[in-house]
């Protein structure tokens, strides 16, 4: 029988759209999976694409349907089920075979398993697949880490099977060892202050404005035309349309307002802070999504503070609407100013030398965060050498200036009328902070000298000093 070219193992829900997609571009292959009634039932309901898939009911089995030097994609569970699939695997491959972690791996965890393979012969790529569900089945965004020499092997392949912005494919290598699973954790940590700052905008129309869900979605439908125009705007539209087909009532209204996470948004944060990053919108939107569990508390706390009697957004409704998506828009630019200086500074400090021009060019298509914006990211980043911060380029210096009055009105009338929204509001702080020369920071620095005697600095002179604080310090 002819042999596969590549193997997969893990059908669930993102391996088995991605075993379809490398079929359906032609490539024969073989695949695993831990519970084998999955692997047969996968076989049986792949339709025309069934020749080209090899079922196998053992990793020996998967071994040996795959021509050496076999790429084996791994995409199951993240954490202890990769190492233990990664440590059946080396019982089973040989000298130059390729292990690719397709999940959404800690990159602490792809660096440690790099090495750990480097002595073996085999190779290790960690890849990070965005796009969900329908990205995996016809497009992905794919960011790749490992050797060059690595993703030369299976570039051929990748780049058939991700999606395509103008033709171009959004598959790229982007560094060594942990660089695409970092690249991967920081786009959801985009995500989630992307996501966050709609809600936000969403809870503003809802219980600012009192618009039902059919009149909110028209909104994001027509903001989708313009400079918001994105996947995550398009479907919030949707979601907003829908009706539970049991109540008959729009579905958004019944479902429960408590959001999970997984944990590449926490990862973000804590990568963030591990660098001495500041990425405010970021962290919100994952303490938003922590309070939001909160129910219970969040409902005796209602209880316990009653009606404030803080009313609601009043004025004229299409000047609101103006504000709110252009202040949807100035969040979503310090957002993603704010993941792009994380990945900068990961790159500094894990010697990835990451590719920015190409990050973003790469997520223009395939992914979650898929969006217009991202072109001007590219751009802004393809201009001008060593961009420390987008928020430094002219092209941001001008979106900025333009929105940033918008966002002020916004965050101001949400907290006046109590309605939280705390992505938005980090992202114009911080956008506050970050263009303020001279800080408030000397205060700071002179109460640490006051009780602590740590030093500060004078704006006079070098070297360190203490104050003048006598038996009080
Ligand atoms: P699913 O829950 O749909 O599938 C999980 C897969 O992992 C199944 O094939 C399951 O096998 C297998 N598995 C779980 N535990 C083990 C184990 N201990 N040993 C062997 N196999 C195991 O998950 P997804 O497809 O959604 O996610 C897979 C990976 O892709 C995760 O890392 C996820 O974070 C990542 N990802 C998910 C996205 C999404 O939108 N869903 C998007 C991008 C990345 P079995 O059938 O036997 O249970």
């Amino acid at each position: 029988m002819e042999q596969a070219e590549i193997g997969l193992i893990g059908l669930g829900t993102m391996g088995s759209n991605l075993a379809l997609n490398i079929a359906e571009k032609g490539h024969r292959i073989a695949v695993f999976n831990r519970t084998t009634s999955r692997t047969d039932a996968f076989k049986a309901n792949a339709g025309e694409l069934s020749d080209r898939i090899v079922p196998c009911h053992s990793l020996q089995e998967l071994a040996a349907a795959i021509r050496p030097p076999r790429p084996v994609i791994i995409m199951v569970l993240a954490g202890t089920p990769v190492d233990e699939q990664i440590a059946q695997l080396r019982e089973v491959l040989s000298a130059n075979d390729i292990i690719i972690d397709a999940g959404n791996a800690n990159f602490r965890d792809t660096i440690r398993r790099f090495k750990e393979l480097e002595s073996t012969g085999l190779t290790f790529i960690g890849m990070g697949v965005s796009g969900g569900e329908e990205g995996a089945r016809h497009g992905p965004s794919i960011m790749v880490g490992g050797t060059e020499e690595s993703y030369n092997r299976v570039e051929k392949v990748l780049t058939a099977i991700s999606a395509k912005y103008k033709g171009e494919a959004c598959s790229a290598w982007l560094g060594t060892d942990g660089a695409g699973h970092f690249v991967k954790t920081i786009h959801n940590g985009i995500e989630y202050a992307d996501m966050q700052m709609i809600a936000e905008i969403y809870g503003v129309l809802r219980d600012g404005l009192g618009l039902n869900p059919k009149e909110i979605a028209p909104v994001f439908d027509t903001w989708n035309t313009g400079r918001l125009n994105s996947y995550l705007i398009e479907i919030t539209a949707k979601v907003l349309n829908a009706d539970d087909p049991k109540t008959g009532k729009p579905v958004v209204e019944i479902i429960l307002d408590r959001a999970g996470q997984k944990g590449t948004g926490k990862w973000s944060v804590i990568e963030a802070q591990q660098l001495g990053i500041p990425a405010t919108a970021i962290e919100a939107a994952v303490a938003a999504r922590v309070l939001s569990s909160l129910k219970t508390e969040r409902e005796a706390a209602e209880k316990a503070y009653g009606d404030l009697g803080l009313g609601r957004i009043s004025g004229d409704k299409d000047a609101l609407l103006a504000d709110l998506e252009l202040a949807l828009f100035a969040g979503k630019v310090a957002a993603y100013a704010q993941g792009f200086a994380v990945m900068s500074g990961a790159s500094q400090q894990f010697g990835w030398d990451l590719p920015m021009p190409t990050i973003a060019k790469i997520w223009r298509a395939g992914c979650i965060i898929r969006s217009q914006f991202l072109d001007t990211i590219a751009e802004a980043f393809s201009a001008e050498d060593n961009v420390a911060n987008l928020l430094m380029t002219p092209a941001f210096i001008a979106m900025m200036k333009e929105a940033h009055p918008a966002l002020r009105r916004v965050v101001a009338r949400a907290a006046e009328a109590g309605l939280p929204v705390p992505a938005l509001s980090s992202a114009l702080a911080y956008f506050d902070a970050y263009r303020q020369g001279r800080g408030t920071s000397n205060l700071i620095q002179a109460q640490r000298d006051f009780f602590g005697a740590h030093g500060f600095e004078r704006i006079d002179a070098e070297g360190a000093f203490h104050g003048p604080w006598g038996s009080n310090g």
